[in-house]
C-alpha cells in the first residue's frame, strides 16, 4: 500500500458493507461509510464498530448521504478523498424489485452512473469496486455462467445491474477509470437479511426447535442458487481493487443447491427433518426465475488467486447456530 488507504463504502450497514470494513479495518485502512438519514443505526451491523471507540470517529466514520443527492455525495467525496470506493448500495432484493420496479432501477442503475460520474471529477486516482451480480445473466443459456456469458437478465433488479454494469464497463473503456464489475452470485452469512430465504430458513429453524413455530412456509424449494459466504466475498472485491489492472470478475462457489437442500441441511443442524415442517405457499412463488444459476470462477481463481474458504454445509451450520444463539439472548 502506498501512503495512507481511504476506503468509501456506499451500504456500509448491509451484510457485504459490514463484513468488508471488519476486513479494511483489520488491514489499516481508514474507513467511511454512507448511510441514509432515515437508517437505524441502532443495532445496526455495523454498531460493534460503532461501539469501539478505538475505531469509531478514529479510522471509522460514517456521513449522512443518499445515492439520490449527488450534491451531498460530493461533498463527502471533497472531504474523503477516497483512494478506494466500493459501490454496494441499492435495494437488493429480487422479488421486491417486481413491487418496486422504478425506486430498484433508481437505485441500482441510475445512482452507479452518478457515482461513477463523481469518482471521474475526483483529482486523486479513485480505484472502484462496483457490486454488480449474477442476476445479469437471468436466463442463461448456458451453465456455468463466466465473464463472457451475455446478460438475459429475468427481473427488474436483473436489468438495472446490467445497465449499471455495463455503463462501468463503457467508463473504464472511454476513461481510463479503474472500475471493477464483481458479478457476485448469492453470497450469505448470519447477517443476511431476513427477508432472503437462507436467513429466513435458518431463523424459522431456529425458532422452530426453541418451540415458539411449527412450520416453514416457502415458495419454490426446487429453485437452485450457487450460494457462498459474504465473507469470501468481500475478500475477493478487496483483491479486485488491488491487482494492477481493473476488470469483471464473476464471484462464485461453482457449486448449486436447491432451496429444499438448504432447508434439509438446516433442520439437520438441529436434529430435525424439513419434511416434518415444511409447507408450500404459491403466493410465495417469483412472477419469473432466472434458469440455472451457477457461476464459474475460474478468472479470478487464476488472476488474484481466489478461492472461497467457506464450504456449504459450513455456511447452513453457522447460520442456524447463530440465530439459535440470537433468539435464545433475545428472551434473557
Ligand atoms: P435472490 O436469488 O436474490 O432472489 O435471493 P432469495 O434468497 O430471495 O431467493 C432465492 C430463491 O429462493 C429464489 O429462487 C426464490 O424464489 C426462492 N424462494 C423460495 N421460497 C422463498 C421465500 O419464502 N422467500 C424468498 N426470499 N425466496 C424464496
Amino acid at each position: 500500500m502506498s501512503g495512507k488507504s481511504i476506503a468509501l463504502i456506499t451500504g456500509v450497514t448491509g451484510q457485504d458493507g459490514s463484513y468488508l470494513s471488519d476486513l479494511l479495518l483489520a488491514k489499516g485502512y481508514e474507513v467511511h461509510g454512507i448511510v441514509r438519514r432515515t437508517s437505524n443505526l441502532l443495532r445496526s451491523r455495523v454498531e460493534h464498530l460503532r461501539n469501539d471507540p478505538a475505531i469509531y470517529g478514529q479510522r471509522f466514520f460514517l456521513h449522512y448521504g443518499d445515492l439520490s443527492d449527488a450534491t451531498t455525495l460530493r461533498r463527502i467525496f471533497r472531504k474523503v478523498r477516497p483512494s478506494e470506493v466500493y459501490h454496494l448500495a441499492g435495494q437488493s432484493h429480487v422479488g421486491l424489485s417486481f413491487e418496486i420496479p422504478e425506486s430498484t432501477c433508481e437505485e441500482v442503475a441510475m445512482a452507479s452512473l452518478r457515482l461513477f460520474e463523481i469518482c471521474r471529477d475526483e483529482p486523486q486516482p479513485v480505484r472502484i469496486y462496483h457490486a454488480s451480480s449474477s442476476e445479469v445473466f437471468g436466463d442463461a443459456e448456458t451453465a456455468p455462467q463466466h465473464e463472457g456469458t451475455p446478460f438475459r437478465p429475468t427481473s427488474p433488479y436483473g436489468c438495472a445491474k446490467a445497465f449499471a454494469t455495463q455503463v462501468a464497463h463503457v467508463y473504464r473503456e472511454t476513461y481510463g477509470m479503474f472500475l471493477c464489475n464483481g458479478m457476485a452470485y448469492n453470497h450469505e452469512s448470519p447477517r443476511r437479511g431476513e427477508n432472503f430465504v437462507t436467513r429466513k430458513i435458518t431463523r424459522q429453524v431456529a425458532l422452530i426447535k426453541l418451540g415458539r413455530a411449527s412450520e416453514l412456509v416457502l415458495g419454490n424449494v426446487e429453485s437452485r442458487r450457487d450460494w457462498g459466504h459474504a465473507q469470501d466475498y468481500v475478500e475477493a472485491m478487496w483483491l479486485m481493487l488491488q491487482h494492477a489492472s481493473a476488470g469483471d470478475y464473476v464471484l462464485a462457489t461453482g457449486e448449486s443447491h436447491s432451496v429444499l437442500d438448504f432447508a434439509r441441511a438446516a433442520f439437520a443442524v438441529v436434529d430435525l427433518s424439513a419434511d416434518d415442517f415444511l409447507r408450500h405457499d404459491t403466493a410465495l412463488d417469483r412472477r419469473s426465475e432466472p434458469a440455472r444459476l451457477v457461476g464459474d470462477a475460474t478468472k479470478i481463481r487464476n488472476v488474484l488467486g481466489w478461492v472461497p474458504q467457506r464450504r456449504f454445509h459450513d455456511l447452513v451450520r453457522e447460520m442456524v447456530l447463530a440465530d439459535l444463539a440470537l433468539l435464545e439472548s433475545s428472551t434473557l
